[in-house]
């Protein structure tokens, strides 16, 4: 593949991918996920919650989105029906129809690389709308609390579920220091040994 080729692919796959993901960025953030997705993320200094960075992000792919649209836009003398600068999916079919001619522009491979960023992280928000955890229990595994005893692991039991996907878990975690994971054939024995969650007990 010739270094152009590459280059109009790559552009293309990214284009495709924030598209894919546009819809599921601009919904709402699901109750179970926003229930974990709330934790707060840091960037440029300031504190975020999980629905102010997805604002963020889509107002941020948005513009670098406009803006390369308007290299094509001017570069090519483009009049007629263009998408104005906050018609993201408009915007996307436009670079989408001039991504062989983008790809021979001496900004070329920088616009590849902007794109092809701004799709992973389009995509870790979108997917980040569609998880969900729940607790399962009380984590059962021993720790050491000092260096001559054992206790139980204060950690909590998770399953981590996709909603696109069979709904069924695709991992348990528990969230004590010491990050015990089952994998999918663990777990009816784990099943077995698991924690009701605090307050959930029965009164003997
Ligand atoms: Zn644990």
């Amino acid at each position: 593949m010739t270094t152009l080729a590459a280059t109009e692919r790559a552009l293309l796959t990214a284009l495709g991918t924030i598209r894919e993901n546009w819809a599921a960025l601009v919904e709402p953030l699901l109750d179970a996920a926003a229930s974990v997705g709330t934790e707060p993320v840091t960037g440029g200094g300031a504190t975020l919650t999980a629905t102010e960075a997805r604002i963020s992000l889509r107002h941020e792919a948005t513009l670098c989105l406009s803006s390369w649209a308007r290299v094509v836009v001017d570069d090519r003398h483009l009049t007629k029906s263009l998408p104005l600068g906050h018609d993201t999916l408009g915007l996307i079919e436009l670079l989408q129809r001039h991504a062989g001619w983008m790809s021979g522009h001496l900004a070329g491979p920088e616009c590849s690389r902007e794109l092809t960023s701004m799709a992973a992280r389009v995509k870790d928000s979108a997917e980040g709308n569609r998880v969900a955890k729940i607790q399962v229990g009380r984590c059962p595994e021993t720790v050491w609390v000092t260096d001559d005893e054992i206790g139980r692991c204060p950690g909590n039991l998770w399953a981590t579920i996709r909603y696109e996907e069979s709904m069924l878990a695709k991992e348990v975690t528990c969230d004590g220091p010491e990050q015990h994971k089952w994998a999918p054939h663990e777990w009816a024995s784990l099943g077995r040994r698991v924690l009701p969650p605090k307050g959930a007990e029965t009164v003997a």
